[in-house]
């Protein structure tokens, strides 16, 4: 055995209230011993969530954590998003996903930034190397694109404006992401790209987010899981069937990593893990964590 584990990393949103901190905080230490690479947190566009965000940050480097800020421009002018990339540099994160974000109709200003390569650009211009830059990556392309071409071309851009590697939406059909890293490689883009993985534990949430954000549930998995009703055992059980054959399948083919989309939960990443015999044994040396 050679012992290599294909890393994984963790995606959270920032806690509203002191009581979700808590059920956050208790989360993230069910998951640490998973030892992922880094674990990220949700920036509300517009700003909308900073002050919670940079708060799990800060948390999540007191605990020991490699710790990632999700970065959002839309809406942003270049005076704000100096002065935060000055606090996260002061902080100590040394990781950003560096997104366009979407503003609710009606927000305001788009501010100074158009798209998630200006950002991207930015953070060069501003901080060359110290961060490594992860930017969002639609295998089912996104939703408000012509046509899939225009998408792998503002990819690619988005890429050569200086980003590290590649996190992608959610999907359920691998085909989809084999075919976006042959595309993107014919354009001369060679950096990882790392499928983003949703657990399946709730129809109604999943069916939200799918037509939100033009992941598509394929139609016989739709079937099953509305037939399910109200069984949310069933639904648990399916999901992690289905949801762990789809990480079989990218394994097999030797991903750079799997990020999980973890919702702030912590059962269906371990159940998942655990399938898939991605848990570190206990006896291995875990992040340290402080009470
Ligand atoms: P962009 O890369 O700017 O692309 C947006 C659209 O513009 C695409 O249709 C693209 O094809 C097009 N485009 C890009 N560049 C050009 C160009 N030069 N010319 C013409 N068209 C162009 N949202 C949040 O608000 N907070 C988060 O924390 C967050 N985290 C996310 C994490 C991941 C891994 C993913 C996949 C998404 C995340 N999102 C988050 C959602 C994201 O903000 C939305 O999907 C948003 O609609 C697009 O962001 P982007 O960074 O991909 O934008």
């Amino acid at each position: 055995m050679s012992g290599y584990r294909t890393p994984i990393s963790l995606e959270f949103f920032p806690a509203k209230t002191p009581e979700s901190a808590a059920k956050l905080r208790a989360v993230r230490h069910n998951l640490y011993p998973l030892q992922p690479a880094f674990c990220s947190v949700t920036y509300g566009a517009g700003g909308s969530t900073q002050e919670g965000t940079f708060a799990t940050l800060r948390e999540m480097l007191s605990e020991g954590a490699q710790a990632a800020s999700h970065f959002s421009c839309i809406g942003a002018t270049r005076a704000t998003v100096r002065s935060q990339l000055g606090q996260l540099q002061t902080m100590g994160v040394k990781r950003i996903v560096a997104l366009r974000g979407d503003l609710p109709t009606g927000y305001g200003p788009a501010g100074e930034f158009r798209y998630a390569s200006d950002l991207v650009a930015f953070i060069r211009a501003e901080t060359g190397d110290y961060f490594s830059v992860e930017v969002a990556a639609y295998p089912e392309i996104h939703p408000q694109s012509a046509t899939s071409g225009a998408d792998l071309q503002a990819f690619a851009t988005k890429v050569k404006a200086g980003a590290n590697s590649a996190i992608t939406q959610y999907f359920f059909n691998s085909d989809a992401y084999f075919r976006f890293v042959d595309d993107v490689q014919a354009l001369g883009v060679d950096v990882p790209i790392v499928p983003g993985i949703m657990p399946i534990t709730n129809c109604t949430q999943l069916m939200r987010f799918s037509d939100a954000c033009g992941a598509e549930i394929p139609r016989w998995i739709r079937l099953r899981l509305e037939g399910y009703g109200d069984d949310i055992e069933s639904i648990k059980s399916f999901g992690l069937d289905v949801v762990s054959d789809l990480c079989d399948q990218l394994l097999s083919v030797g991903v750079p990593a799997l990020h999980f989309y973890t919702m702030n939960q912590s059962a269906p990443v371990l159940a998942l893990c655990d399938r898939l015999g991605l848990s570190i044994p206990r006896t291995e040396p875990s992040l340290r964590l402080r009470a």
